[in-house]
């Protein structure tokens, strides 16, 4: 069954066609750059020739118009008609308290991620136009929300609440969310494919490493807990992103600079994490090439963030009272041996040693052990593939709507 998965920043949709039976991707890519003076398009059909090129777009629903001339055009013989699409899986950022599960997108539901703007407003609004932007063209197909929150629904209270009035949390629901939900799913049930044990008896850590990073504590196949928060800024250092502060730093702030609330937003989401730190670049990549060269800065940014991973694994693993598996995962956590090893290292007493040999020869795409067989605590990197995980539970929650003609 193909599944076009679609996710939306303010400027861009991103899509997978994904042949959801045989978990395959058939083809993917992006248009950014909407509304700008030119827009960039790309595809990548899994079988067949790259494309780029520039093109004047300024809505989603050109953008998806777009991405639909792609898929179907003869030439490319990717898709015969629109037809052929099943179901679409939307990324939905913040689900709020209600969305436990993935949904039918209807009015309701639309209507809820609305509310939510307030709680994601960088990414709650361009994943609703993305919505708008898929009815209006593919109107006759199912259309499925897909939470990054909702696989975090079992966190109990006594981790999701803040210490402040309880009045805030009944009124304005202000409480820890998390985010990555689909990837810290994906990889915990990567890890129950591999083990013996059974997923009841199972406690797994997932750290979610890209340019926005969270650690989960995940038991008995749920997440009882995960560093980021009420939005995706707290928990870790993260590229941009600050990660948690001492919230008087915030009011300390903004009297010793004379700044005002949306520019202490924009310094806390875009121009802090590993940039501030090193003020040179958000990029492991670039980070680390700097330090190595003597840059003491990008050092230092390299080092809070390890000590950060290292803080949370300690932590869940208490929260917990022990752990079978760490999982690394996203751009980072799939490709720095460095990071690893820097993160989990001098944890021996807690059962912790990593391989330094399988750390190095991770394969790009392959679940790889590098823990050591002497390590109580097993660690693995597991590839994410939150679009699949989207593309599953949308043909899913299609399949069983009744708004699937052709079954
Ligand atoms: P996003 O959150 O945007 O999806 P990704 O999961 O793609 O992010 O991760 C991007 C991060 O992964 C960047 O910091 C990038 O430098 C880092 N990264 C990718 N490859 C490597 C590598 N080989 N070594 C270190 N970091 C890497």
């Amino acid at each position: 069954m193909l599944v076009l998965v679609i996710n939306c920043g303010s400027s861009s949709v991103k899509y997978n066609l994904i042949d959801s039976a045989n978990e395959t991707d058939v083809c993917k890519g992006m248009v950014e750059r909407i509304g700008a003076v030119t827009s960039i398009v790309k595809h990548e059909p899994t079988e067949g020739s790259r494309r780029k090129e520039t093109k004047v777009i300024s809505s989603h629903t050109e953008a998806l118009q777009e991405i639909l001339d792609y898929l179907m055009s003869p030439s490319n013989k990717i898709i015969s008609s629109a037809a052929d699409i099943k179901a679409v899986g939307h990324r939905v950022v913040h689900g709020g308290e209600k969305f436990k599960d993935a949904v039918l997108i209807d009015d309701e539901v639309k209507e809820a991620i609305k509310q939510a703007f307030d709680l994601a407003p960088l990414h709650n609004p361009p994943n609703l136009k993305g919505i708008e932007a898929a009815e209006d063209r593919l109107p006759d197909i199912p259309q499925v929300a897909v939470f990054d929150t909702a696989f975090h629904h079992s966190i109990p209270p006594h981790a999701y609440l803040y210490g402040i009035p309880n009045r805030l949390y009944r009124r304005h629901k202000i409480r820890k969310y998390g985010f990555h939900g689909t990837s810290h799913y994906f990889v915990s049930r990567q890890y129950y494919k591999l083990t013996d044990k059974s997923k009841t008896e199972t406690r797994v850590i997932s750290c979610h490493l890209g340019n926005g990073a969270s650690i989960a504590a995940i038991k008995g196949g749920d997440s009882i807990d995960t560093s980021m928060g009420f939005t995706p800024l707290s928990g870790m250092v993260m590229g941009t992103r600050s990660g948690d502060l001492d919230p008087s730093i915030l009011f300390y702030i903004m009297e010793k600079e004379e700044i005002q609330l949306n520019s202490l937003h924009a310094m806390l989401n875009r121009h802090s994490g590993l940039l501030g730190l090193s003020g040179y670049a958000s990029d492991m990549r670039d980070l680390i090439a700097e330090a190595s060269n003597g840059d003491r800065r990008c050092q230092q940014a390299i080092d809070v963030f390890c000590y950060d991973i290292k803080k949370y694994v300690g932590t869940y693993i208490g929260v917990m009272n022990g752990c079978d598996a760490i999982l690394f995962t996203a751009g980072i956590g799939e490709n720095s041996s460095l990071i690893r090893k820097k993160a989990l290292a001098d944890m021996e007493n807690l059962g912790i040693e990593i391989d330094e040999i399988r750390n190095e020869n991770v394969q790009p795409g392959e679940i790889t052990k590098i823990s050591a067989d002497s390590s109580t605590i097993e660690v693995y990197v597991v590839p994410t593939n939150e679009e699949l995980v989207i593309a599953i539970d949308a043909a899913k929650i299609a399949s069983a709507s009744g708004q699937t003609p052709w079954l």
